[in-house]
């Protein structure tokens, strides 16, 4: 047992409370602009608080050094990378630190090393194990406004390192938890969260309220707006994000636990354009396929989505997975390995897609939200090239000249555009109000910060296994827009619950779909599947009575590219094979064989032994 936690004697919550304010990039893009950012900073001491403003690198400055990096070499060390990148935001934090000076007030600029931001040695997309508040707290006692540099840290033998792109908003986030701040205000060049992108919309929403798994979901579905780690952290340790304007008064949004309306199946949609997919097609259907590709990739950090196995010929599967572009070139090298080690058929790619993700808490609990986002899309004629679905979320990818259309068509069938009628709001008013923490909380939030061994640590919150599912599969289906609607208003005609979806490109331009379905419902469900098959002259669909669905859900699941590689060596060594496999921010479900579900559960408690919890943390 550790010893009971007891708060630091400089904590005084009640008398003198911390906020963190984070400016990115374009709010900092000059003199004037950091004078203003430094008069915001003030205006919070001058209300009584102890300020700690986090910084970015000045305007595109990031862009400018990585520009530079390439034109000396195509393949820059990541090392010498981060003490390039770093230097980006050294000159902020010292700028900013200057204009705090001149308006008459003391201020103290330091780097992620001087404050002991320690990370692990990932160069490019460090992660934080600890940050040592010592040396804040002291210089905010005497009176100082500490300026933190945004993004960067220094791992265990000194190299400078940083968070990956966006990464300024975690250092704030990850301050305002260790510091025990009462708030965390990330003031950018939109005036709060939108429900996509407003310079792609403008006929977007600003939301007022928004939860941290819906961020994390639009995060990391290319909402740049917050970086997806930064949620993660907010989430763990209970940080309300307050995200505003800097350049107008406007209240913002605030990201929180709650939504903003528990009802709304869609909250928002996102818009990732730089995607390509890749398929490896002919491995063997059986135990080990999966592990034998993503182990390759997660050894070398790079980050996929939307993972989805398909039929093949003669016992064979295939598989596909979408990536950023950008990392395209690294994950062919590593595919034609696995491709050699697997005697697989070939591996292709398509680097001219798009993805398209809408999101909400509401979907969880209500049906027809797929075939709603299917039909709007078919109605464009727009092709659905590959789909995946997650409890609250729903990916498709599109060729990239229909991105702008399909995501402007999600955002419209969905009415992102209309305030929801059942808003949940702090404060009053439909306006962001900020929130803030009471002492009992903080101090929690402190005790965990203090007990955990790593900060930036996978979290398992919980293991699940879901015996009353049963899987039908719709094979060889044309690939022309409008089959994926067709098929699923079809079975929601007939009032049947689809959970998981996934579909694939298959042979010749045809493609599969699998849904999974209550085992009470697979007889009526067949017999509609069967109808929609006839109907749309493909052969009859296929179907497993009794699957087996696991979901290990938590936080840092995606961050920590290795998690679905571990979930597929631990149920690969139980000689278990994979059905279906469907990732998001949150949670990985993968669907195996009925009568395997409590030896993949055993197996996978058992890979997750050190990151499970019990319950939800605080
Ligand atoms: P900063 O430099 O302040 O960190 P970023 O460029 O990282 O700013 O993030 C802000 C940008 O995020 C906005 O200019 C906007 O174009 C983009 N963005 C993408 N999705 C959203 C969204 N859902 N709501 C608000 N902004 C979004
Ligand atoms: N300057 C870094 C970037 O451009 C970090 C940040 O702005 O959050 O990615
Ligand atoms: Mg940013």
């Amino acid at each position: 047992m550790p010893p009971p936690y007891a708060p630091p004697d400089n904590f005084f919550p009640l008398t003198m409370s911390i906020i963190v304010q984070k400016f990115g990039g374009t709010s900092v893009a000059d003199s004037k602009k950091i004078l203003a950012a430094a008069r915001k900073a003030i205006r919070a001491k001058m209300d009584g608080h102890q300020v700690v403003t986090v910084v970015s690198a000045m305007g595109q400055n990031t862009d400018v050094l990585i520009d530079l990096a390439k034109q000396i070499t195509d393949n820059p060390p990541p090392r010498e990378m981060d003490m390039l990148l770093a230097t980006g935001e050294q000159v902020s934090v010292a700028l900013m630190a200057m204009a705090i000076h001149s308006l008459g007030h003391e201020a103290i600029s330091l780097t992620g090393a001087q404050i002991g931001i320690i990370t692990d040695s990932t160069h490019t997309k460090a992660r934080i194990h600890s940050i040592s508040t010592d040396r804040i707290h002291k210089y905010l006692d005497r009176g100082n406004i500490v300026i933190a540099a945004g993004f960067q840290g220094i791992d265990d033998a000194f190299n400078i390192t940083t968070l990956g792109r966006g990464g300024s908003d975690t250092t704030a986030v990850a301050l305002a938890a260790v510091l025990g701040a009462v708030s965390c205000e990330i003031y950018t060049d939109v005036d709060g969260v939108y429900t996509t992108d407003p310079r792609i919309m403008p006929e977007a929403r600003r939301v007022a309220q928004i939860s941290y798994d819906e961020m994390l979901e639009l995060a990391s579905a290319g909402a740049a707006v917050m970086h997806n780690r930064s949620i993660e952290f907010a989430k763990n340790f209970s940080v309300p994000v307050h995200v505003r304007s800097s350049f107008s008064d406007v209240p913002g949004t605030m990201i929180v636990h709650e939504p903003e309306a528990p009802n709304m199946a869609v909250c928002g949609a996102a818009l990732s354009k730089d995607e390509a997919r890749v398929t490896i097609r002919g491995v063997p259907d059986h135990p080990g396929t999966a592990h034998a590709i993503f182990s390759r990739i997660a050894a070398k950090n790079i980050p996929i989505d939307m993972i989805v196995q398909s039929e093949g010929a003669q016992g064979m599967a295939d598989m596909s997975f979408s990536v950023s572009r950008d990392d395209l070139g690294h994950i062919m090298q590593v595919m034609e390995e696995a491709k050699k080690e697997l005697n697989a058929e070939a591996v292709t790619f398509d680097d001219d897609v798009a993805k398209v993700s809408v999101v909400g808490l509401g979907m969880a609990t209500q049906t027809g939200v797929a075939g709603a986002m299917f039909t709007a899309l078919a109605e464009k004629g727009i092709n659905i090239e590959m789909i995946t679905t997650s409890e609250i979320k729903i990916s498709v990818l599109v060729a990239r000249e229909h991105a702008v259309e399909a995501l402007r068509t999600v955002h419209g069938a969905f009415q992102l555009s209309v305030p929801p009628r059942d808003c949940m709001k702090h404060g009053e008013g439909s306006q962001a109000a900020p929130m803030k923490l009471d002492t009992p909380t903080l101090l929690r939030r402190l005790e965990k910060v203090a007990q955990l061994e790593r900060l930036e640590k996978l979290i398992i919150d919980e293991i699940a296994l879901d015996e009353t599912q049963a899987m039908i599969t719709f094979v060889g289906l044309a690939d022309i827009p409008g089959l994926a609607a067709q098929t699923f208003d079809e079975l929601a005609e007939a009032g049947i619950v689809v959970d998981m979806i996934v579909q694939s490109i298959g042979r010749e331009n045809r493609a599969d779909i699998s849904v999974t379905v209550k085992r009470a419902e697979l007889e009526k469900s067949l017999a509609v599947a069967k109808e929609i098959a006839k109907s749309l002259s493909c052969p009859m669909p296929t179907y497993a009575a009794k699957v087996a669905k696991l979901s290990v859900f938590g936080t840092g699941i995606k961050s920590h590219s290795g998690v679905a590689s571990r979930m597929f060596r631990a149920l690969s060594e139980s000689r278990i094979n994979l059905e279906l496999i469907s990732t998001s921010e949150v949670r990985i479900n993968v669907v195996v064989d009925g009568a395997c579900g409590a030896r993949a559960l055993a197996a996978l408690k058992k890979e997750f032994a050190d990151s499970l919890v019990s319950g939800n943390g605080e």
